[in-house]
């Protein structure tokens, strides 16, 4: 039996992860007992139309916290400033001390080409930390990683200056149950801000499972559409019959600047 992997996501806001690799965190923990750990490296501060900033702070903690314990992973938001991440070397020594620490085989992360300041910040802070947490004298202090992890990008819909490359899809229609449930813990988000952006608050029900039922709807028309965007890729992975059947999956593109997925690792961070 090989030692279970070590996967570490780093996101810009509590519950990027969940939209773009909830099914990956889920079946890692569950299939292959991975340890899993969940970093916002804003504090989702500006992600409301009536809470103040400091009651969102404390609140969207608590619910990256809750959304954790649902896979059994640590989900830690760093508390930077939402909307306002810098890729700065302050920034980026951060995310290598925490690659140092937590020792990743696999990172999860945005691309640097995004909508989002903050989410090309992200991109740009990990891509750039993968290398120099192997040089000893980049923050001597903390001992370096012989290896750079793998870096896989989750899937986006930007097309400059190069679109998203899938090159890899996951079936994850058995993980819907389990990425609506950390969904659901960010309340103040899916409950509220996002369904207020959108202009469909008054259609949030009151009562618990009907929330719950309302959500799993709101998710798969959010992103049931990926699927078929990635279907030549689902069918290459799962051949014709269930690459053809897949109705939420996720995608990920491995960075060309960390470690290379081979055959060794892909037997490891892979194997699905
Ligand atoms: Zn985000």
């Amino acid at each position: 039996m090989s030692v279970p992997p070590r996967i570490l996501l780093i996101g810009a806001h509590p519950d990027d992860a969940e939209y773009h690799a909830g099914g990956l965190l889920t079946r890692y923990r569950k299939e292959l007992d991975a340890t899993v750990k969940l970093i916002s490296m804003t504090d989702g501060a500006a992600g409301h139309h009536e809470r103040s900033s400091e009651e969102l702070r404390e609140l969207r903690q608590e619910e990256s916290a809750n959304a954790g314990k649902v896979i059994g992973a640590e989900y830690l938001n760093w508390n930077l400033p939402d909307a306002h991440l810098e890729p700065s070397i302050e920034n980026r020594d951060r995310v290598i001390r925490e690659m140092r620490s937590f020792r990743p085989d696999l990172v999860l992360t945005h691309r640097p080409c995004d909508y989002h300041p903050d989410h090309r910040a992200v991109g740009q802070l990990t891509q750039d930390a993968s290398y120099l947490v192997t040089v000893p004298k980049v923050l001597p202090e903390v001992p370096p990683l012989f290896n750079d992890p793998v870096i896989l990008y989750m899937a986006d819909l930007f097309t400059r200056p190069s679109p998203f490359r899938p090159d890899l899809v996951l079936d994850v229609d058995g993980q819907v149950d389990s990425i609506i449930d950390m969904l659901a813990c960010h309340r103040t988000q899916v409950f509220e801000w996002l369904p207020y952006e959108e202009g469909v608050l008054d259609q949030v029900p009151d009562e618990e499972d009907a929330k719950l039922d309302w959500l799993r709807q709101w998710f798969i028309d959010q992103v049931g559409e990926r699927a078929n965007r990635f279907r030549d890729a689902l069918v290459a992975t799962y051949g014709e019959e269930r690459g053809k059947a897949v109705t939420l999956c996720e995608a990920y593109e491995i960075s060309e600047y960390a470690s290379r997925l081979d055959d060794e690792k892909r037997a490891t961070l892979w194997p699905f």
